[in-house]
């Protein structure tokens, strides 16, 4: 799950950064709303944390212009501003989300999680496809009850590809969503993955758009008779 962290005070940004990125979060971070926008032009996200004081803008406009191109995008809004006031603006700006600062850090994740959860359309911890269960809460993957053990970062792509099930996902998102913008890459390494996860699994559970990327797709539903 890839989320842009908007936040100008580097150690608070650090802190977020390496925490979540324990769990199934990439973090890319900018310092100013100028770089916010130009960010969200161009990459996809799952969610958005946006600090209200930066050095060039006000949070509300970047809340605002964020709000003109996308709508659907989740927003948490990060902030020493504890007035109610501010809040009131933020929600109705559109902001999903607020945390005022000093915050916890589990708190954070949590809110995160629950607000990516709900715009992907669910309200379950679990997701369950075809004899799989995956877990988000507790990390773990099951196969008709057995568990399956993969890297950390198949997991995740798994994670991508279930939340967005019969959707075809591109190679550049599915990197761009699991590595950001700060990892180089090999560019085989979706294969990889994949065919790992396949061999745990079954074969047929992702399938390659040959020249574009991978899907799983929606079971095929019986006809009525
Ligand atoms: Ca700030």
């Amino acid at each position: 799950m890839r989320i842009l962290l908007i936040e100008d005070e580097p150690l608070i940004a650090q802190a977020i950064k390496t925490f979540l990125e324990r769990y199934e979060f990439r973090i890319d971070w900018v310092a100013s709303g100028e770089l916010a926008s130009e960010a969200l032009a161009s990459n996809p996200f799952d969610l958005v944390i946006l600090d209200l004081g930066l050095p060039d803008k006000d949070g509300f406009d970047v809340l605002h212009d964020l709000r003109d191109e996308n709508f659907e995008l989740p927003v948490l809004i990060l902030t020493a501003r504890e007035a109610t006031k501010n809040k009131i603006e933020g929600f109705s700006l559109g902001a999903d989300d607020y945390l005022t600062k000093p915050f916890d850090m589990e708190e954070l994740m949590a809110r995160c999680r629950a607000l990516i959860r709900r715009s992907h359309g669910r309200s379950k911890t679990i997701l369950r496809h075809q004899g799989l269960e995956l877990n988000l809460d507790q990390q773990s993957l099951t196969y008709k009850g057995e568990p399956v053990k993969l890297q950390q970062l198949a997991f995740r792509l798994l994670t991508i590809l279930m939340e967005r099930k019969g959707r075809v996902i591109s190679k550049s998102d599915l990197m761009e969503l699991l590595y950001g913008w700060d990892e180089n890459a090999e560019s085989n390494v979706l294969e990889v993955y994949v065919s790992q996860i396949r061999r745990k699994t079954y074969p047929s559970l992702i399938r390659t758009i040959r020249g574009i990327g991978y899907i799983i797709d929606e079971p095929e539903t019986k006809p009525v008779s």
